[in-house]
């Protein structure tokens, strides 16, 4: 059984920003408004997160970490909404087995929590604890049991980079929830969690980016669009300042980031790549379903008549709220 567990790790969990990545969304899906993660060594040696969400009740604990054990497929048709769910229930079987996990978890209902601690895919203890309301993972070890994927981790700053640009992605998709990641002492990223992405732009590009910025609002019976473009001041050399979330999901897509850079050149300039945190609402069976779900890059049903749509809310953006 753990053979299998291990092999699905190997597509699941590359490194330590993938495990802060998974235990992150969790916590999302449970319903916290307030997420903490602290890391050692870039996440190798430790990762820290808790949450203040639902919790999970022994049952739950109880099949948690088996493989497939999914709280979150109801109906068969919710496969169809796929995009909203990465993985199905292989993320803690998966870390579990290639990793030392501590969990500490109590729901509202029960009078008392419960502690696990699983490595390498074997139980070492499961009891009952006292711990506040919500969830929290501590992982140790990471790749303990498969050398070749340690081998392969990157130098501490290296990985505790990716965590920070996770933790950032995740942030600016869900301004609604606090998040906090700190390494070390050092605390790296700081969000309010008070639903004004502008304020999540602060916490995560500082206060110079700010000033450069146009509000995005567009809405039709079927895709609503939100979020802000950067004034050409705000330009950048490359695309990774560009945050495009589907139905909350950060995803990338091509076309969206033409179509944005198509409005912003036939009013602005050329040869620099726009900033842009933009959230698109669009019926999910529009957003094709048959990428992998590691893979971040989407298809939508309607590409043309989609690119319109952002072309035309970020140039009307651009020129009436331009300068
Ligand atoms: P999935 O997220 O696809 O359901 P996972 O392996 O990531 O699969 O998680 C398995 C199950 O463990 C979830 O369905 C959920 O019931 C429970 N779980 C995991 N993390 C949390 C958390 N932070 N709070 C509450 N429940 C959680
Ligand atoms: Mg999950």
């Amino acid at each position: 059984e753990n053979t299998s567990n291990k092999i699905a790790a190997g597509e699941v969990v590359e490194k330590p920003a993938s495990v802060v990545k998974e235990l992150v969304e969790n916590s999302i899906d449970a319903g916290a408004t307030s997420i903490s993660v602290d890391i050692k060594n870039g996440g190798i040696s430790y990762i820290k997160i808790t949450d203040n969400g639902s919790g999970m009740d022994e049952d739950d604990v109880e099949i948690a970490f088996e493989r497939h054990a999914t709280s979150k497929i109801k109906r068969a048709e919710d496969l169809d909404s796929v995009i909203t769910m990465g993985f199905r229930g292989e993320a803690l079987a998966s870390i579990a087995s290639v990793a030392s996990v501590e969990l500490m978890t109590k729901t509202a209902a029960s009078t008392y929590g419960m502690y696990v601690h699983i490595r390498g895919g074997v139980f070492q203890d499961v009891r009952q604890t006292g711990c506040p309301v919500g969830t929290t993972f501590i992982i140790k070890d990471l790749f303990f049991n498969t050398p070749a994927r340690y081998k392969f981790l990157k130098k501490d700053s290296t990985e505790a980079g990716y965590i920070s640009d996770t933790i950032s992605r995740i942030a600016l998709g869900n301004p609604d929830i606090s998040f906090k990641l700190t390494n070390g002492k050092t605390t790296l990223i700081h969000t309010p969690g008070n639903n004004d992405l502008k304020s999540v732009i602060y916490s995560i590009y500082g206060k110079e980016l700010i000033k450069d910025l146009v509000a995005v609002e567009y809405a039709d019976e079927k895709i609503k669009i939100s979020g802000y473009v950067g004034k050409p001041e705000a330009a950048r050399s490359n695309r990774n300042y560009q945050s495009l979330y589907i139905n909350k999901r950060y995803v990338k897509s091509k076309m969206v980031s033409y179509s944005v850079e198509q409005a912003f050149t036939s009013i602005l300039m050329k040869n620099r790549f726009p900033f842009f945190v933009l959230n698109i609402d669009i019926n999910p069976v529009l957003v094709d379903a048959n990428v992998h779900p590691a893979k971040t890059e989407v298809r939508f049903a309607d590409e043309s008549n989609l690119s319109r749509t952002i072309y035309m809310a970020v140039s009307n953006a651009l020129t009436t709220g331009g300068s």
